[in-house]
């Protein structure tokens, strides 16, 4: 690979990471806002809270509290 290709292939390289980083920012603030008022459960309404000692939902990713009332199950 010449110079002069390098630069052309870094040009357009640049171009389009661009163009996929604006999409998965678009993608991103998408799924936080389809995720916002996230239940922590499962469609079929178990609950998605995965972990031991500090419990994570499954689907939304954020650090789930209140396990006391999910005590028996
Ligand atoms: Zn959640």
């Amino acid at each position: 690979m010449t110079q002069a290709e390098r630069v052309a292939r870094q040009e357009i390289l640049r171009t389009v990471i661009a163009r996929l980083e604006a999409y998965l920012g678009e993608l991103q603030a998408e799924q936080k806002k389809a995720l916002d008022g996230c239940e922590h459960s499962y469609a079929d309404g178990r609950s998605a809270a995965t972990g031991s000692a500090t419990k994570v939902c499954a689907i939304c990713g954020l650090v789930v509290k209140g396990r006391d009332d999910k005590l028996w199950g």
